[in-house]
């Protein structure tokens, strides 16, 4: 452990699982106190016993992210016990790939709940904790689909892009209000996590994203994390409103 979160609060949604858990993983091997959020309890139970292994300062919250009253009752979970929040990860996130003609209004608004209400939320209930810190990180998990569009995926690329401008507003708002806070966005290609392992078995999937990577490899939740990890640390303190891709060049063409 060097020490580059040490004596931060840090909440990570999604961190059950994928780009959340790997980041769960290294907030906590720098020495953060890391409170895992997800909607997948039995996920959540296995990870906080992995990350307890190294001390017993960590907590799971499991509550669905794209619910306003779930997101003031866990904010307020996390002063009553710390007293403090010094890191937001927004990663909790889910998509589908499916044609304009495909998508029920249902799946739509599903897709954008998950995506991007999330971050809304999180970020409006968050805010006053992180605030408190003095030097307060948010950073959001977008995509790659937040800065180019790709057919059959239209209600994951409008979130996606809604998330890459809500984390520049929000860099702006808290700028202007001088609160210490930053907000950043990540933009992964495509990662080899549980989300999208079933999709990248199929040989012709993996053949035709990997024609287009110019790395010619899938990308490894730890890439992400480190990322992420930087974002979130004092390394990062004069970068806010910026958006990190993190593709393997695939937007580079
Ligand atoms: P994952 O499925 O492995 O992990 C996502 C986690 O989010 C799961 O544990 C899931 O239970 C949780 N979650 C989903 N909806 C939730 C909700 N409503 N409330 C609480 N928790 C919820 O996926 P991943 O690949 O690690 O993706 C993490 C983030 O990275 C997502 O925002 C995803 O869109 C983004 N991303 C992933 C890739 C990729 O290739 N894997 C690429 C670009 C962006």
């Amino acid at each position: 452990m060097s020490g580059r979160l040490s004596d931060k609060v840090a909440l990570i949604t999604g961190a059950a699982s994928g780009i959340g858990l790997e980041t769960a993983r290294r907030f906590a091997q720098e020495g953060a106190t890391v409170i895992l959020a997800d909607r997948n309890a039995a996920g959540l139970t296995a990870a906080l016993s992995e990350l307890q292994a190294s001390g017993d300062r960590h907590l799971a919250m499991a509550f669905d992210v794209t619910g306003e009253s779930e997101w003031v009752a866990a904010i307020e979970q996390v002063r009553s016990r710390y007293g403090r929040l010094d890191i937001l990860v927004n990663n909790a996130g889910f998509g589908r790939f499916r044609s304009i003609a495909e998508t029920t209004l249902d799946e739509w608004r599903a897709t954008l709940a998950v995506n991007l209400d999330s971050v809304f939320l999180g970020t409006k209930h968050a805010l006053p904790l992180l605030a408190e810190s003095g030097r307060g990180a948010i950073v959001n998990m977008s995509s790659m689909r937040g800065m180019v569009a790709g057919p059959t995926s239209g209600a994951y690329t409008a979130a996606k892009a809604g998330v890459r401008y809500f984390t520049k507003v929000t860099a702006l708002e808290c700028a202007a209000a001088r609160n210490g806070v930053r907000a950043n966005s990540v933009h992964p290609g495509h990662v080899e996590t549980p989300l999208t392992a079933a999709a990248y078995a199929k040989p012709e999937v993996a053949k035709e994203f990997l024609s287009h990577t110019p790395l010619a490899r899938f990308g490894q939740p730890r890439e992400i994390a480190d990322v992420v990890l930087f974002l979130a640390s004092d390394e990062a303190s004069y970068m806010t409103g910026s958006e990190v891709v993190v593709d393997g060049g695939v937007t580079a063409q």
